[in-house]
């Protein structure tokens, strides 16, 4: 049932305050493709809502908020592990609590995500050197312009570094149904990240996904805050990737520029360089940059689009004088047309 002059204040992370003019729930796919002709028939563009983690929403908004409440998970035994399914409506870390309870290897280091399964591909979420790309068998979408429901494989999804084809070419095209990941039943901890290796490098025989996921659970619960308590969108700024000529031109002035290699040159840590530009801790009104992690920024739950917008451009602006780097924001944001504008 299609309602109007929603507030979306409880359905984002990040509490900004937003009415949405039309709202509705689906719990199937018949549903969405009722809505989405419902959308096109009333000139209302689309906004596919899991649990608004990853959103900045304007005050008002005119669009058919959808929000995906598809339900259910499947697994199928294989001769190296298990194959499992799973509704785009579900919890991301239900789904990945029960993975690391069935003893499955895969999805542990991604424990304690926000959101839902049917966003994770969206931006191929990642954490502790994992991404959704490295599980990710195949995912089912429903075009939101024919009504069809197509299959996309690993390589069409087209991942990147918090990336996909579902941020670029396919842009709010396609609405995920569900995903469909491999897990294994063979030990194959990833443990790259300094933070796993100093607790696990020891002890390598007993490990366990459940262990590996309670770590990381205590790890994040220290350092992050949580929206429940504290509203936020985790990290609001993605890690900019830069050649190897301009990471050694910023240490020249940094030398303890914290940076790692990639493929295209290096990755610099935009939390730290945040917090050499002095903005940890502080509050600006209503919203401010978290104490314990400077990549994230936080809302007293009064705030809306545009308090954060000031933070955003005042944090955008220092990091460019300093470090002549431009800072890329990680959540999506949209404008009050309903077009997406970040
Ligand atoms: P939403 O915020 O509701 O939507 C995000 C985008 O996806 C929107 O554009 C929406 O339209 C679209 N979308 C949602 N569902 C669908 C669907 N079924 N089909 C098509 N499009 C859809 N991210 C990481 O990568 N790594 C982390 O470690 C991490 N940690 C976080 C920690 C905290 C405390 C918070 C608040 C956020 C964190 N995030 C992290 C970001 C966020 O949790 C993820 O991006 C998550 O996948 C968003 O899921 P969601 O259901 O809340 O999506
Ligand atoms: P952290 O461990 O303090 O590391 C800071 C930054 O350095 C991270 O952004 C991470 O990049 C990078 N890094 C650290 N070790 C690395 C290694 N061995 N190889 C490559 N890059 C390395 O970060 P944190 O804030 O506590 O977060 C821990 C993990 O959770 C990170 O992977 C982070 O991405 C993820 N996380 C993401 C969000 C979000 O909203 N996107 C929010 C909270 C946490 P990467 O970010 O590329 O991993």
């Amino acid at each position: 049932m299609i309602k109007q002059q929603v507030s979306l204040q409880h359905l984002n992370t990040l509490r900004l305050s937003c009415i949405a003019s039309h709202y509705c729930q689906v719990s199937s796919i018949e549903e969405l493709v009722e809505a989405a002709n419902y959308a096109r028939l009333q000139q209302l563009p689309l906004l596919l809502l899991g649990e608004g983690s990853n959103l900045v929403l304007p005050s008002k908004i005119r669009a058919l908020v959808v929000k995906i409440e598809l339900k259910g998970v499947r697994q199928k035994a294989t001769d190296s592990g298990v194959i499992v399914t799973a509704a785009a409506g579900e919890s991301w870390d239900s789904l990945v609590a029960q993975t690391a309870r069935d003893e499955l290897w895969g999805l542990e280091n991604l424990s304690l995500i926000p959101g839902t399964v049917g966003a994770a591909p969206i931006q191929n979420i990642g954490a502790y050197g994992v991404e959704v790309k490295d599980r990710l068998l195949e995912l089912r979408a429903l075009d939101l312009a024919s009504g069809t429901v197509e299959t996309f494989d690993n390589r069409q999804c087209e991942f990147a570094y918090r990336d996909s084809v579902f941020k670029q070419r396919f842009s709010n095209r396609f609405a995920i149904i569900d995903c469909t990941f491999k897990l294994n039943s063979v030990a194959e901890p990833q443990l790259s990240y300094g933070a796993l290796q100093n607790a696990f490098n020891h002890n390598q025989g007993a490990l366990s996904p459940r262990l590996v996921r309670d770590y990381i659970c205590q790890l994040r619960q220290s350092k992050l805050p949580d929206p429940r308590v504290t509203p936020n969108a985790g990290s609001f700024f993605k890690n900019p990737v830069v050649s190897e000529a301009k990471a050694k031109d910023i240490e020249k002035q940094f030398p303890e520029l914290v940076s790692y290699p990639v493929d295209e040159g290096r990755k610099l840590a935009a939390g730290w360089m945040i917090e050499q530009a002095g903005f940890k801790g502080v509050q600006r009104g209503s919203v401010g940059v978290y104490d314990k992690q400077a990549l994230v920024l936080t809302s007293n739950g009064c705030a809306n689009a545009s308090d954060l917008q000031l933070l955003v451009d005042e944090i955008r602006t220092r990091i460019a004088e300093l470090f002549g780097v431009s800072l890329e924001v990680e959540p999506r944001s949209y404008d009050c047309h309903g077009q997406q504008v970040s």
